[in-house]
């Protein structure tokens, strides 16, 4: 096999400057922006400017002046850029998990037929997406909600016209492996089901195109891929056609027509408006704000093109080891099946990425002996996936992963 030129594809990838947007310690190779994306520079610079001069400095006429009450809108309108949306379908607030609760009450009420109540999702789904649609189920009893689990390689034939929904995640956390979500929605709507997408691992890292593949309802988080924080605030995509009969449970005054008319009775707001419910946290949603303008002058092609690079280049890397059998790779070994993650079954997984971790390539693990590599083409380089494997590979060769400092599991993995 053909020695990879690491250096050579950084001088060719027309992201390379990029980088510069974020601010990374120098020490540190990051595989880990699928869980939590790197500090962009112009994010730091707005926090400060928020919390200093217009919190600071303008205080509560900040909702005006500094356009804070619109900015649930306008950072929506900004995100449906970047899922194939029109502006006016997308909002940001809360988070996936609560969102989650809104549209899966919303698809029910859309649905509106009292002979339906399964809501189909894969069993290897995130675990919050089934918790949401548990507590769905306990509240309302399993006469009007039932949560049906199949395998991921059975969710389209398991579609019926019991079916109010079908739960999908387009890429999958443990595995990466990327679903077809036009083919999904197909098939559902030839059901009369809908199609509620989960975009955490696809969002930012992947062209998408919610209208073109008649997505009714979508959430997704802008801490991965997005970059703009711990716990920044979540999006929630509502496709136009549901939009005169939205209903959601979580009638809060921002989703009011008229918050400030202190009305006793609740009347939604027209549109997307009505996903809202509280007040919106302004800090992080400026740093949701500011971190969305790293995509300014890059196209999602360019990003997806760049993140197949990194992936192939990662797995064939690792491969031209001896002890490469020793790790199973579980995502699709072809690079257009998964999203922009690898990650290998290992015995002693746990161990091996507390020992790349210590030095300073920063990878995560998840149960029961998954180690995953994300990769982020916005500010990761080839060179660092050379930089990682020697590192793996001296620490394979070594088995210094056996050190008893590795043994002791840490509450966040
Ligand atoms: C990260 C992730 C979540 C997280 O949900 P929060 O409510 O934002 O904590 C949900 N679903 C999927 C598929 C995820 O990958």
């Amino acid at each position: 096999m053909n020695q990879t030129d690491y250096a050579q594809l950084d001088r060719d990838d027309p992201l390379a400057h990029k980088r510069d947007d974020f601010q990374l310690p120098p020490d540190i190779i990051y595989f880990d922006g699928n869980s939590l994306g790197a500090l962009p520079k112009r994010v730091a610079e707005v926090v400060n400017k928020t919390t200093a001069t217009q919190w600071g400095g303008d205080l509560i006429k900040s909702w005006n002046q500094h356009n804070w009450v619109s900015l649930p809108t306008s950072v929506g309108a900004k995100i449906a850029q970047l899922i194939g949306a029109r502006a006016d379908e997308v909002i940001c607030c809360d988070s996936i998990s609560v969102n989650l609760f809104k549209v899966i009450c919303a698809a029910m009420s859309a649905v509106g037929s009292h002979d339906r109540r399964i809501i189909l999702s894969t069993r290897d789904n995130f675990p919050t997406d089934l918790y949401m649609v548990q507590g769905v189920e306990a509240f309302l009893g399993q006469q009007r909600c039932e949560l049906k689990l199949v395998d991921e390689s059975e969710l389209i034939d398991a579609i019926d016209d019991q079916t109010v929904a079908v739960l999908a995640t387009e890429v999958n956390f443990r595995t990466g492996r990327r679903l077809d979500l036009a083919k999904l929605a197909e098939v559902a709507h030839s059901f009369n089901a809908l199609v509620i997408a989960d975009l955490a691992h696809s969002a930012g890292v992947m062209p998408i195109q919610l209208n073109q593949w008649q997505i009714d309802y979508a959430v997704g988080c802008t801490y991965k891929y997005l970059n703009a924080g711990p716990g920044a605030p979540a999006f929630v995509y509502v496709n136009q056609r549901h939009h005169a009969a939205l209903k959601q449970p979580l009638q809060g005054w921002f989703g009011h027509s008229r918050p400030f008319d202190f009305n006793p009775d609740y009347q939604g707001a027209a549109g997307i408006q009505r996903m809202l419910v509280g007040t919106p946290p302004v800090i992080s949603m400026q740093a949701v704000n500011a971190a969305l303008d790293c995509f300014d002058g890059v196209s999602l092609e360019q990003v997806r093109a760049k993140s197949l690079q990194l992936t192939h280049a990662f797995q064939h890397g690792l491969a031209c080891h001896d002890w490469a059998s020793e790790f199973e790779l579980i995502s699709p070994p072809q690079a257009q099946h998964r999203g922009s993650q690898l990650s290998y079954a290992h015995p002693h997984a746990y161990q091996i990425c507390q020992a790349l971790i210590d030095r300073g390539v920063i990878a995560d693990f998840r149960a029961p002996n998954y180690i995953r590599f994300g990769f982020a083409p916005l500010y990761n380089q080839f060179r660092e996936i050379q930089v990682a494997l020697e590192q793996l590979a001296d620490i394979m060769e070594s088995q210094s992963y056996l050190d008893p400092r590795w043994q002791q599991r840490l509450a966040v993995t």
